[in-house]
Formats: C-alpha cells, sequence, structure tokens
C-alpha cells in the first residue's frame, strides 16, 4: 500500500530540515533579499519571532505569478542547470525555503515587481492558500511569518527562551551584515530597535555592528592571486579575548566555519597572543564559485575548498605579513612575563640578599577564613617545615578553627612560580603544582554559590565608576542577571542607550578589567542552555568565577599561600566547577623513578 505523500506533508517534512527555529525564517527570508538585489532591508521580530517575524526589502520584487510559484517546493529562479551550481552566487539555489516556511507558519506575502502598476497580497497558512489579491504597495516585498510551528506543536515546545532564540536571529542577522556593507540593515525587537546599520564601507560596518572601540584594534589585511582574493582585518595582539567568540570567515559574502583556516590565522600570531586568548579576526575569500562546494546542507555552514593547502599557507603569510608590518611583533614579549627578576650585578656593589616582607592584613579570602576545613587537608601538608616557634609568638591570640594561619609564614614552601600561572610546593608525598587561575576559580565559585544559595549580600568594594557600552542584544541580557550580580557585590547599572556603569566590585578579588570580565559573562550568558534555567545560581557562580579570575598574575609569597588555603577550605578543592584539575601531584615514587634510583 504504498502512496505519494501530499504535497502539505511532504512540505512540512521537509520543513524539518530547513526550518529549526525562528532565526532559520530570517536566514532565508534575508538572504532572499539579498538575493533579490535589495539595498535596504529591515526585519521587524515579536517575542523572539515565535509572534511575527517581518521582512522588508526593496528588491527585484515578484509577479503574481512568480509569487505563486515561489512556494512550491523546488520552485527557484536562481539555476536552470546542473552548470548554473558551478556559477553559482546567490545564497539561495534549492528552492525550499518559502515552500518549508509556508507549510509550518502563517505567511503573508505582499511583492511588486517594478514593471508592475500593482503588487499581489498572499496569505498562505500550513500550505493552504487563502488569499491571492492585488495590493497596493512599493515596488519589493514584505514577507509577515506569523506563529511559527503554530501547527507542529512538538516543534513549538522545544524552543528555547525569548533570550536564546533572539541570540539566534542576531547571529543569522550578523552573518548578513558582516559581509554585505552595502545593504542597509534594520533588527527591531518587540518596539526596540537592536541594529540600524547604514549603507557603509566594510570597516565601518564592522564597527558598526561590532561597537566602536574595536576600530583601532583592526589591522587590514589583504593579497590578490590567480587563486584568491584575501582581505580583510585581523585584531592587533593586545585586542586578544577571552573567548573564541570574534572569529568570522566568509567565502563570496557567505559566512562559513572553518577549524583548518583558524589555525592558519592563529599560528601567524605565534607567541604574540596572551596565554588563553583568541584574536579577533573578520576575513573575507574570494574565488570563483567553481572552486569551492556550496552544495551543503541548507542548516550547515562548512564550505568544501579545492585547494585549501594552498588557501592555508597564504592566509597564514598575509596575516604573518600584516602583523608585522604594523610593528607590533617586536614590542611584545610575553615571555618574560612571569620569569624571574634577575639582579643586574654592577662592580663594587655587594648585592643585598633579598628581605621578605609580609602584609599581615592582607587576605583577599578573609571570607574563607571562617570556613571548616576539611579534615583530610592536613595529609597535603605533611612533611612540611613547621615555624610553630617564630609562629606562636607572631600571633599569640590564634584560636584553633583559625587553620589557614596556622600554616602562613610558609616562605620556603611555596618558593616557586611558574610561568606565573602555576603554583609549585612541597608536600609529603612529593611535589604539588597548583593552576593558580584554576584554584581561584574553585574559591570564588563555592563562595558566590553559596551567597546565592544562602541569599546573603557579598561585602562590596566600590570602584571608579566605569562606564561599558555594551551591544544591544548583550544588554538586554545582562539586564536579566542585574539583580543576582548586585548580590554578589558587582554594582552595575543601566546608564541608557545600551550602557552601564560598573560601581563596585564584590570586596577582595584581584584587580581586573571590567570590560573583559563582562566580555566572558556575556559569553557564557549567550551560551545559556535549558539547563541554565535550572541550575542557575551554579551557573552564574561559575561563569563569574571565570569572569573574574586573573590571568597570569604574579602572586606574592603570602598571597599564594593565601590562594592555596583557601582553595583546601573548599568543598572539592581538586576540580574547577567545570570538571578541569586545579592541582596535579608529581610523587616522590615518580620523581626517584625519573632519577633511576
Ligand atoms: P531559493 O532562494 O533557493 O531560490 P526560496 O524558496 O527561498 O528558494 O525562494 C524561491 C524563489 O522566490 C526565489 O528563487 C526567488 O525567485 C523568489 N523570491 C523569494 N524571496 C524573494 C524576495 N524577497 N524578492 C524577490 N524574489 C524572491
Ligand atoms: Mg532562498
Amino acid at each position: 500500500m504504498i502512496q505519494l505523500l501530499p504535497d502539505h506533508i511532504a512540505n512540512q517534512i521537509a520543513a524539518g530540515e530547513v526550518v529549526q527555529r525562528p532565526a532559520s525564517v530570517v536566514k532565508e527570508l534575508l538572504e532572499n533579499a539579498v538575493d533579490a538585489g535589495a539595498t535596504a532591508v529591515s526585519i521587524v521580530a515579536k517575542d523572539a519571532g515565535r509572534t511575527l517575524l517581518q521582512v522588508v526589502d526593496n528588491g527585484c520584487g515578484m509577479s503574481p505569478t512568480d509569487a505563486r510559484m515561489a512556494f512550491e517546493r523546488h520552485a527557484t529562479s536562481k539555476i536552470h542547470t546542473m552548470d548554473d551550481l558551478n556559477t553559482i552566487r546567490t545564497f539561495g539555489f534549492r528552492g525550499e525555503a518559502l515552500a518549508s516556511i509556508a507549510a509550518v507558519a502563517e505567511v503573508d506575502l505582499r511583492t511588486r515587481a517594478k514593471e508592475d502598476e500593482t503588487g499581489v497580497q498572499l496569505v498562505i497558512n500550513g500550505s493552504e492558500v487563502k488569499i491571492q489579491q492585488p495590493v497596493a504597495c512599493d515596488k519589493g516585498t514584505s514577507i509577515a511569518v506569523r506563529n511559527l510551528f503554530f501547527n507542529v506543536p512538538a516543534r513549538r515546545k522545544f524552543l528555547k527562551s525569548d533570550a536564546i532564540e533572539l541570540k539566534h536571529i542576531v547571529a543569522e542577522f550578523q552573518r548578513v551584515a558582516l559581509c554585505h556593507p552595502e545593504v542597509a540593515l534594520k533588527l527591531i525587537h518587540n518596539n526596540t530597535e537592536l541594529y540600524n546599520l547604514p549603507v557603509s564601507n566594510l570597516r565601518q560596518r564592522i564597527v558598526n555592528f561590532m561597537g566602536k572601540e574595536i576600530n583601532q584594534q583592526l589591522i587590514d589585511i589583504h593579497v590578490s592571486t590567480s587563486l584568491v582574493n584575501i582581505k580583510g582585518f585581523v585584531g592587533k595582539p593586545e585586542s586578544a579575548k577571552r573567548t573564541a567568540g570574534n572569529q568570522y570567515f566568509f567565502v563570496n559574502d557567505r559566512y562559513f566555519k572553518s577549524p583548518y583556516f583558524q589555525k592558519a590565522v592563529i599560528n601567524a600570531y605565534e607567541h604574540l597572543l596572551p596565554e588563553q586568548t583568541f584574536p579577533t579576526f573578520f576575513i573575507y575569500f574570494e574565488l570563483p564559485p567553481d572552486k569551492i562546494d556550496v552544495n551543503i546542507h541548507p542548516a550547515k555552514v562548512e564550505v568544501k575548498f579545492e585547494d585549501e593547502p594552498v588557501i592555508f599557507q597564504m592566509l597564514n603569510a598575509v596575516v604573518r605579513e600584516s602583523l608585522g608590518k604594523f610593528a607590533v611583533v617586536p614590542s611584545l614579549d610575553f615571555d618574560q612575563e612571569g620569569a624571574p627578576e634577575i639582579p643586574v650585578l654592577r662592580k663594587g656593589v655587594i648585592p643585598k640578599s633579598p628581605e621578605v616582607t609580609i602584609d599581615r592584613t592582607f587576605n583577599p579570602f578573609h571570607e574563607e577564613q571562617q570556613q571548616t576545613v576539611p579534615p583530610n587537608w592536613r595529609k597535603l601538608y605533611d612533611g612540611l617545615p613547621t615555624h610553630n616557634a617564630t609562629f606562636e609568638s607572631d600571633f599569640p591570640e590564634e584560636t584553633p578553627q583559625q587553620t589557614t594561619l596556622e600554616i602562613l609564614p610558609g616562605v620556603e614552601r611555596t618558593g616557586i612560580q611558574l610561568k606565573g600561572r602555576y603554583l609549585i610546593t612541597t608536600v609529603k608525598s612529593g611535589l604539588m603544582i597548583i593552576d593558580g587561575q584554576r584554584a581561584q576559580q574553585r574559591i570564588l565559585y563555592e563562595r558566590f554559590l553559596n551567597k546565592l544559595e544562602n541569599h546573603l549580600h557579598e561585602t562590596q568594594q566600590e570602584i571608579f565608576p566605569q562606564t561599558v557600552e555594551l551591544a544591544p542584544v548583550d544588554y538586554t541580557l545582562l539586564e536579566t542577571v542585574l539583580e543576582d550580580l548586585k548580590q554578589l557585590g558587582y554594582d552595575i547599572r543601566p546608564f541608557g542607550n545600551s550602557t552601564v556603569v560598573v560601581n563596585g566590585l564584590p570586596s577582595g578579588l584581584p584587580a581586573m578589567d571590567v570590560k573583559e570580565m563582562l566580555d566572558v559573562l556575556l559569553h557564557d550568558l549567550h551560551e545559556q542552555t535549558d539547563s541554565w534555567k535550572e541550575q542557575r545560581q551554579r551557573k552564574l557562580a561559575e561563569s563569574l568565577a571565570k569572569a573574574s579570575g586573573y590571568r597570569t598574575e604574579q602572586l606574592n609569597q603570602e598571597q599564594a599561600q593565601v590562594l592555596i588555603d583557601a582553595l583546601f577550605a573548599c568543598q572539592s578543592p581538586i576540580i574547577t566547577p567545570d570538571g578541569k584539575p586545579t592541582l596535579q601531584m608529581i610523587s616522590m615514587d615518580e620523581i626517584d623513578k625519573k632519577f633511576l634510583r
């Protein structure tokens, strides 16, 4: 009993591939508008696209017959023969998008071709044409997509929070915006204008989208060969971020992802990048369409290149050369960081023996002092030289719970800091190597989580107020956590126009770059999934711990010791909140073995 599926069912099944979420609709409609030669496109969304997505363009428009045809599956004006596929320059060519969208939503299309006097209106609900009539409208096309997935409840249920769906919409918008500066683009969500990008050159478009401060960070790159043209911008090393968010590749005005080419760029920076940072780049490839394979899955963003290794070399070379041209190479030497200071000996001058000064009032984690230390932490310290004699006379009022102080004068123990990152200390069973940054993440995480879970207010330290300009989406996202942040001692307030002013930070934190802190936090907020809702406090504490940690700061002896103590006062001292080890042990056995004893 084999039957052909009726069209509306076939369309709905096909729609599953093309339309996963509101952002897919934005992608398809925006691409159609650009393909239609529009010079201005506006997108209006309501409730992150659930209720309404409308795209209005001033492109070529459609005749009534074409408008009707456009909703048939495999109906396209963009290719006619197999050969056309090799010269394709448009985003679309499969002729599936409109048919798919109309299968799972209520669509209202109004369009007029420039040679026509009147336009046509088409209303289609779940593949069924309800209205087709002449209408007065501007040249171009306007498509309103309402109640997406109204007839696919399962899909509708699987949509994420508005914040997440909007984030996906912005991502699609961005991918088109960053490679079509010749098209004016507007994005409006719930009556708020999120982006209004005028026609401009490429650099201006990037700056308009990403924010003013990126302008002076961008270094031009361009190379032209018979095989490929590469142009765009790479960020100066010092503008590298702690997250890999600002990395974009485009080929023939189409966004794509490529870990392979990414490596070519990062290699070009070599040791110029501070550790654990990611360079910013916007790189555009132009090459004959038959040298790349665009015939990929509609939702995927990989592109296959014919001469990948050669392009890899060219890309690497052009980035390297541009970085060098801007003389950034000799001015930076990150290898010096964390190296021991070796005093220069001069004739006749007898070097003084180094003095160790300890500021006994300094304790960035004074909160942790009160915490009880897990019973087995001591094992790690067994066998260390003791300082009880001097110690007791120094602190006569010492009480037994203040265990952190007991091991404080540990000058010999935490003698070594490696590359500003690792603290090395001896313990009875061998060597313990602690990752300072991760240790701090663990400490801050438990401290923040404790405050959030028990509704306690973290003490705050006022800082010189700092304003930070955010992208509108980032701003809306940040607003959702301002109350929690306040409780944790981050005093951040709206300041109008997507700007916030930071007045205070939790007390006892290492000095931090506020902008960078927000960057990391926002990156995590953008990544939030459903689990965020359930484990909101845990996730927020985790993200803030990561965002507020120091990078490769030099700790003095005492600070190092306080950090180690605070770490072992934690409930789970040996892993970070996201499960990475905070420390490694090298046992005496292993050491002996290396010496062939
Ligand atoms: P594809 O883009 O792959 O051709 P679509 O389903 O997205 O398939 O669109 C089908 C056809 O409808 C396009 O080939 C084009 O001719 C026409 N079309 C769609 N959107 C527009 C628009 N905004 N302006 C003019 N024509 C359009
Ligand atoms: Mg299309």
